[in-house]
């Protein structure tokens, strides 16, 4: 009896945690709220998407691993809706310990033709949304003295590619804010970091391979090996299970001392 105890113990170290996962109806962000669930945490989850869906994968989450799931509609692109969810998440769970800013969308197209509204769209929910969320959880943190902020950035956040200007700028400014906080609370038992992925496979992922087909007019697997992953020399997307494995480590205890800091996880592309 007692070895199955200590075994669980192990084997979900994030027991009696809380975790917001921006952007969680999908992608990155979806698998990071599976990883942190199976770890023990309680999720709640945000991002857009189809009702019934949203609240299949809740219940499916909250089923397997027995963790409480919860769901915030919040626009990302509205300061007003995060404060609301920080709001609700402080009254509903008197506390958060784990954040994960995560939602992000990308827009491709050369600098004098970029669209004004989808630059000031992607600088919304891309960075200025980590602005808004951290700056509400830090009270809640310092409250227990314990907080891991992870910002979902990007290899965009360490080098660039043409076409992806608000993007690029987004995930440099987020790694930005990621030192800067790490700095603000370094004496508390708060870190901040910022995981920066190659290609992983999502949906986001998907639509660019569908879209760089027709552009260059070449197959599927052409765009995958010669445009998406020319950059990348390992020639695999990452997938989220891998992501979620380093959101639970930089989550854990044994991440106390990791702060300021960027992962690539990108196959070697930001090696070059
Ligand atoms: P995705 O499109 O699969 O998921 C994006 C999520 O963000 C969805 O849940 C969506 O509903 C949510 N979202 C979008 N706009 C929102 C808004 N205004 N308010 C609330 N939620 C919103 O994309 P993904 O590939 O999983 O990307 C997730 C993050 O990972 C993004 O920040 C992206 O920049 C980053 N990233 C992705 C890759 C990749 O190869 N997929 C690589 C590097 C970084």
């Amino acid at each position: 009896m007692q070895n199955t105890l200590s075994v669980s113990r192990t084997q979900r170290p994030l027991s009696g945690k809380v975790a917001l996962v921006t952007g969680s109806t999908s992608g990155i962000g979806l698998g990071i709220a599976h990883k942190l669930a199976e770890a023990g945490a309680a999720i709640i989850m945000n991002g857009f998407g189809d009702p019934k869906d949203i609240e299949n994968v809740q219940t499916a989450i909250a089923r397997d691993y027995g963790v409480d799931v919860t769901y915030s509609g919040a626009d990302m692109s509205d300061p007003m809706a995060i404060g609301q969810m920080m709001t609700m998440i402080l009254a509903q769970h008197h506390s958060l310990d784990i954040l994960v800013n995560n939602a992000g969308v990308q827009h491709v197209a050369p600098i004098e033709e970029f669209p004004i509204k989808k630059w000031d769209q992607i600088i919304a929910i891309n960075l200025s949304s980590a602005f808004h969320t951290i700056r509400g959880a830090i009270p809640m943190m310092r409250a227990n003295n314990f907080g891991r902020i992870i910002n979902v950035a990007s290899a965009h956040a360490l080098v660039a590619s043409p076409y992806k200007s608000a993007y690029v700028a987004a995930k440099h400014g987020l790694l930005g804010l990621t030192k800067t906080v790490a700095l603000e609370v370094a004496e508390t038992g708060i870190t901040c970091n910022a995981i920066c992925p190659g290609y992983v496979s999502t949906p986001l992922v998907e639509a660019q391979i569908e879209g760089q087909a027709k552009a260059h007019g070449i197959s599927r697997d052409a765009v995958i090996r010669d445009v998406l992953l020319a950059q990348q020399p390992n020639k695999r997307f990452a997938t989220v299970d891998e992501i979620g494995a380093l959101a639970v480590f930089l989550a854990s205890e044994s991440a106390a001392s990791m702060t300021g800091t960027s992962i690539a996880v990108d196959g070697g592309w930001t090696a070059h």
